[in-house]
């Protein structure tokens, strides 16, 4: 079949990969010149499967994060264009975080996640990929209110038998000897097995390993709408049509603007977010152990020479700006934890916008039109469900029984027209 995957983030790319694997003759048609220059780009960089668990979906998330509004730094910030469709899907996220829901959640996430797990080693490993990857993670908590508020989620790494490990503050800063000895902080959640890498390098491999199995590449080619007529969908891409068997859309936040074009209306909403590189000046003195701020939900990981910190969701914004807020909470993390290994006021800013579901769970499969398959909404923790996700719309489009249980990951989770 010829396929055609729109969307050149790590979820299109993984998805064109499997998609040949499977035999298919495929094309990515990304508006951009490369693959990862959007929200694949200014990714965290955690990989490893309990990334998915550090997802926005949290009971007492909403009223922390509100509740610092207000403040110079803050996990989110606003613009000051208030619209429906913001408060809609904070209405909707709100609900999601109620603890039944998050229990749910977390458990169709995590079976996705696992897989996805598998699947990754499977490439690393039959592919010798190497994208800066390293072990291990630590989540740490400003307050003992903090520590409260991930107990759930601490559980839930119990009972599903994941590594880890509460440590006090003197052995959490034995753990990471870089830490601050000036940074006071309640304890930190020790993740062994969680992994970090350099995203945006890890999607130019995949882009190789497509090239050299067939995937055709259109950068800086634009689909402005989508038609599906008799077992066939036609692509308008700058002016131009394109005729193909079947189409994935893998497009980020701008999923649901393609979605809506073809009468599907999702709670997709597109949260601009930030990161921060900045050169390491003193190695002893840099990060060796990936760090997530809970408190400010932001993380600071070490790629190489660099350093990486990223976080900070602004709502309401569709400018390529940078809000100020989001600046100083990403300088004031890293000043905090690593005060001497860079100079995070010179770091190179970047912001970029992510598609994020209420829910913080993907949407993969069949749409209500018969050739049209999405792979999209994988919120912050995209890239540790890319190749389980990429692997599950291939076999899906093969017709191939998927090696999961799709319950909850499908469209039919809003209605039952999809
Ligand atoms: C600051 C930040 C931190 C994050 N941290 C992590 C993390 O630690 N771990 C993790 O797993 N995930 C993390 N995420 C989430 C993850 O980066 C994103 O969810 C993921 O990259 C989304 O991938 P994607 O391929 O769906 O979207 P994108 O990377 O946004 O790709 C979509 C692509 O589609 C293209 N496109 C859109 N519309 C069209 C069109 N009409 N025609 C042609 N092309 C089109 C866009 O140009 C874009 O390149 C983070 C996100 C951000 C930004």
């Amino acid at each position: 079949m010829r396929v055609a995957v729109i969307g050149g983030g790590v979820i299109g790319v993984s998805t064109a990969y499997y998609l040949a694997e499977a035999g298919h003759e495929v094309m990515v048609v990304e508006r951009y010149g490369n693959v990862a220059q959007e929200a694949s780009f200014g990714n965290v960089d955690l990989m490893g499967p309990n990334s998915t668990l550090r997802q926005w979906t949290v009971p007492g998330l909403p009223y922390r994060a509100l509740s610092m509004l207000f403040r110079q730094e803050s996990p989110v910030a606003f613009s000051a264009r208030f619209e429906p469709a913001m408060w809609s899907w904070i209405r909707r996220w709100i609900s999601e975080c109620r603890l039944q829901r998050f229990k749910e959640n977390q458990q169709r996430l995590k079976i996705l996640a696992d897989y996805s797990a598998q699947q990754m080693a499977q490439l690393i490993q039959t592919h010798e990929m190497d994208f800066q990857q390293h072990k291990a993670a630590m989540v740490m908590f400003r307050t003992a209110k903090d520590l409260q508020l991930a107990r759930l989620t601490m559980q839930l790494l119990g009972e599903s038998g994941t590594n880890h490990e509460l440590l006090d503050q003197e052995a959490a800063r034995q753990m990471e000897p870089a830490l601050s000895t000036e940074v006071d902080f309640h304890s930190g959640l020790y993740l062994p097995d969680d992994q970090a890498g350099n995203s945006p390098l890890f999607v130019r491999q995949m882009k190789i390993l497509c090239q050299n199995l067939g995937v055709e590449f259109n950068f800086n080619n634009h689909v402005q709408s989508i038609r599906n007529e008799q077992n066939k969908v036609e692509l308008q891409i700058d002016g131009r049509s394109v005729v193909v068997d079947a189409l994935v859309i893998a497009a980020g936040s701008e999923t649901a603007k393609l979605m809506h074009g073809l009468g599907t209306h999702l709670p997709l909403y597109p949260v601009k977010v930030y990161s921060a590189s900045a050169a390491v000046q003193e190695y002893e003195m840099a990060p060796k152990v990936s760090l997530f701020d809970d408190t400010y939900q932001v993380s600071i990981t070490r790629l190489g020479k660099r350093i990486r910190i990223a976080g900070c969701a602004e709502m309401g914004s569709s400018s390529v700006n940078l809000h100020q807020k989001a600046v100083n909470t990403l300088v004031k993390v890293a000043d905090d934890w690593f005060p001497n290994a860079a100079n995070y006021r010179h770091a190179n800013f970047w912001c970029g916008t992510a598609g994020m579901l209420p829910e913080g769970i993907p949407l993969l499969g069949a749409t209500k039109h018969p050739n049209i398959f999405i792979n999209a909404g994988h919120g912050a923790g995209a890239w540790a469900l890319a190749a389980g996700s990429g692997k599950l719309l291939a076999d899906i489009i093969s017709q191939r029984e998927p090696e999961i249980n799709m319950q909850g990951l499908t469209l039919a989770r809003y209605d039952t027209k999809h």
